[in-house]
C-alpha cells in the first residue's frame, strides 16, 4: 500500500515504544502503538512517515477534523490573549459563549444552565452530584453494558469489570445496575426492555437519576430498540427521577443528529457532553434544566481548569464548524455509505452490523476474531477500534469530515480483513 512506508509499527515507533516502557505506566494501553507526528484530513501520519486512515477520531473526538482549521486558529488567538484565569476566580466571555451554544443545541427548548469541566467522567460525575443535590435522593441507576468513565463514581456506574474496574474498588455505594436494551441479544421491543429495566429498580422514591447512553459506545455500539428511551424518560418523569443522558460519545453530530436523544424526541433533564465538543481540546459539560442546575449552592461546582479559555475558544470554533459544514448531514451520509457495506460483509463471520450516523460497528462471534480483524486493518494502515463486553465488536468512528475516498478505502481494507 502506497500510504505505508514501513511495517506497522515502524522502526522509529518501535524505538519510542522502548522509551515508553521505561517511562509510562504499564496500565496505560494503546490500541495501535504507532507514534503520531501530525495529522492530515482523515489521516494520521506517524513518525516513520506512514499515513494511516483514521476511522477512530481519537474515540469520537476529532469529528470536525484534526486539526480543524477554525479550531487551530481560535486556539492560537486565545493562547496569545490569556491561557488561564480559573473561571471560579475571574470569569471570561468564552465560557458564556460555550454555555449559550449548549443551551441552544441540547435537546429541549426549556430554560437551561451549564457547568464546564474537563473530561467525560467529570461531566457524568457532576451530573450525578447535581441530581442528588436537586432531588435530595442518593440512588443512581445505570445500565448493563454502560460506560461512563474511570473515576471512582463513574467506575461504579460502568458495567464491565475488565479492564475498567478490576482491583480498583471499593466503589461508591448507591448504584443500581439494571438491564438495558440490546435487541440482538434480548429480542425485546423498546417498551418491553424499558419495563424490564424499571422493574429491577426496587425503590424509585430513593433514586436521584437514571444515567443512560442513548447509544452505548464502549459497551458495543448498542442501539436500543425504538421506544426504549422514551419509555424510560416517561417512567423517570412519573417517579420524580431525573434522566441523565450521557452524550459524551454520541453528542455533537456523531450519530447524525446534534444529540442522539433527538432521534426519538427524548428530552433529558441533564445532558453530559465531552469528546466531540472542542475539536480535540479537553472540555466537558453538564447542561440541564435551570431549576435542577441552579439547585446547587454557589461554590458547589467547579474546578481549577473546568472551562479553560483555550478549550472554550476551541469549542466555539468546533461548534461553528459543525454548523458551517453541516456535519449532521455529513454523519448521515457516512451512515448511508458505510452501513449497507457493513451489512453486506461476510455473513459467516459478522453476527450483526449496526449503528447510527458515523458511530458504526460490526459484532463478530468472538473477541479472537475481532482482535485478528483489527490487527489486519492496523497492519494495512487503517485505524479501527474494538469494543463490547466480550471485546468482539469492531467499531468505526470516522472523522465527520473524512474524504469519501478515504472512507471507501478504509472499508475496502475492513472488508478484506473479514474475508
Ligand atoms: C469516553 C466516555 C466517557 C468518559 O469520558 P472521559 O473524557 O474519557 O473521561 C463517559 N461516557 C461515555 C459514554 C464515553 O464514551
Amino acid at each position: 500500500m502506497s500510504r505505508l512506508r514501513t511495517e506497522i509499527p515502524g522502526p522509529r515507533s518501535r524505538e519510542l515504544a522502548g522509551r515508553r516502557a521505561g517511562a509510562v505506566a504499564a496500565g496505560v494501553g494503546s490500541v495501535l502503538p504507532v507514534f503520531v507526528d501530525h495529522a492530515e484530513p482523515g489521516l494520521l501520519v506517524d513518525v516513520d512517515g506512514n499515513r494511516l486512515i483514521d476511522l477512530g477520531s481519537g474515540i469520537a473526538v476529532t469529528g470536525v477534523g484534526n486539526p480543524a482549521p477554525g479550531v487551530a486558529r481560535a486556539v492560537r488567538e486565545q493562547v496569545d490573549r490569556f491561557s488561564h484565569t480559573c473561571f471560579t476566580v475571574t470569569p471570561y466571555e468564552g465560557y458564556l459563549d460555550v454555555c449559550e451554544r449548549l443551551a441552544e443545541l441540547t435537546p429541549g427548548g426549556h430554560d437551561k444552565r451549564s457547568v464546564l469541566l474537563n473530561s467525560g467522567a467529570e461531566a457524568v460525575e457532576n451530573a450525578v452530584k447535581i441530581a442528588r443535590h436537586a432531588t435530595g435522593r442518593p440512588g443512581v441507576v445505570a445500565l448493563d453494558h454502560g460506560y461512563h468513565g474511570r473515576t471512582n463514581l463513574t467506575m461504579a456506574l460502568t458495567a464491565e469489570e475488565m479492564p475498567y474496574k478490576r482491583g480498583f474498588g471499593p466503589f461508591t455505594p448507591g448504584v443500581r445496575r439494571v438491564p438495558g436494551s440490546y435487541p440482538l441479544r434480548d429480542g425485546l421491543t423498546g417498551a418491553e426492555a424499558a419495563r424490564r429495566a424499571v422493574a429491577a429498580v426496587d425503590r424509585p422514591e430513593g433514586v436521584a437519576c437514571v444515567v443512560v447512553e442513548p447509544i452505548q459506545g464502549e459497551g458495543g455500539v448498542i442501539v436500543p430498540a425504538p421506544g426504549f428511551l422514551p419509555a424510560l424518560a416517561d417512567w423517570c418523569r412519573s417517579h420524580g427521577v431525573l434522566l441523565v443522558a450521557d452524550e459524551v460519545q454520541t453528542g455533537f453530530c456523531r450519530t447524525g443528529d446534534w444529540f442522539a436523544c433527538d432521534r426519538e424526541g427524548v428530552v433529558p433533564d441533564l445532558v453530559a457532553t465531552a469528546k466531540g465538543v472542542a475539536g480535540g481540546l479537553p472540555l466537558a459539560a453538564v447542561t440541564g434544566r435551570a431549576d435542577v442546575m441552579d439547585a446547587v449552592h454557589a461554590g458547589g461546582l467547579g474546578g481549577t481548569y473546568g472551562g479553560n479559555p483555550i478549550a472554550c475558544a476551541a469549542a466555539v470554533a468546533a461548534i461553528d464548524t459543525m454548523r458551517d459544514l453541516d456535519l449532521v448531514a455529513a454523519a448521515r451520509r457516512i451512515e448511508a455509505t458505510a452501513l449497507p457495506r457493513l451489512r453486506g460483509l461476510a455473513p459467516d463471520v459478522v453476527v450483526q452490523a449496526r449503528g447510527r450516523g458515523a458511530m458504526l460497528a460490526v459484532e463478530l462471534a468472538s473477541a479472537d476474531q475481532a482482535a485478528r480483524v483489527a490487527a489486519r486493518c492496523h497492519a494495512a494502515g487503517v485505524i479501527v477500534l474494538t469494543c463490547g463486553a466480550r471485546g468482539n465488536v469492531i467499531r468505526l468512528l470516522p472523522p465527520l469530515v473524512i474524504p469519501d475516498g478515504l472512507l471507501a478505502e478504509g472499508l475496502d481494507v475492513l472488508e478484506g480483513a473479514l474475508q
